[in-house]
């Protein structure tokens, strides 16, 4: 994608994954919400050019992290908020996948239990849709792939 228009294209996604959530029902009464117990030093990371009306703390190597009290507004949570604990991570030759964002293993239960647990479907297909809209931008792609050796460590420890 030449001259991407971010802010037309994480709309475009944001419709794309509405207000679907890997599990029907919400998941945060299972571990308190532990994914939004972030503080000054952590915080989910923006996807390139995004932006957000929440605070951000840029790290020296770049990296924008939604600095958050721990509450905000289900339609300012930025994409990572919304897609957690799951990713759409690319192989080389750009193919999008969806899988568990081991990154999180110590923080959500459903990664821990996912043998256990009935995922909602629409989920899963409208993360691989934006995965495939995000691996047409450069930039994008390259954040992708980054992430996607990232998953593949955590998980290669874990397993
Ligand atoms: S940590 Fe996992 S189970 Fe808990 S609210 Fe976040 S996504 Fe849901
Ligand atoms: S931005 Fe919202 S959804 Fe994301 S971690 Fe903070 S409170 Fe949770």
């Amino acid at each position: 994608m030449k001259n991407t228009d971010y802010s037309k294209m994480y709309e475009k996604i944001f419709r794309i994954i509405g207000d679907l959530t890997p599990l029907k029902a919400d998941c945060g009464k299972l571990c308190g919400c532990a994914c939004c117990k972030g503080d000054e030093n952590t915080g989910m990371r923006l996807f390139p050019f995004e932006e957000t009306t929440l605070p951000v703390k840029e790290l020296p190597n770049g990296v924008r992290l939604v600095v958050c009290s721990g509450s905000c507004h289900r339609n300012d949570r930025p994409l990572a908020c919304r897609i957690f604990p799951f990713f759409p991570t690319v192989d080389e030759k750009g193919r999008v996948f969806v899988e568990a964002d081991f990154r999180g293993a110590r923080l959500c239960p459903l990664i821990t239990h996912s043998d256990e647990i009935i995922f909602d479907k629409r989920f899963f297909k409208a993360l691989k849709k934006a995965g495939k809209v995000l691996v047409k931008d450069d930039l994008c792609r390259q954040f992708l792939m980054e992430a996607t050796e990232e998953i593949d460590t955590y998980s290669a420890f874990l397993k």
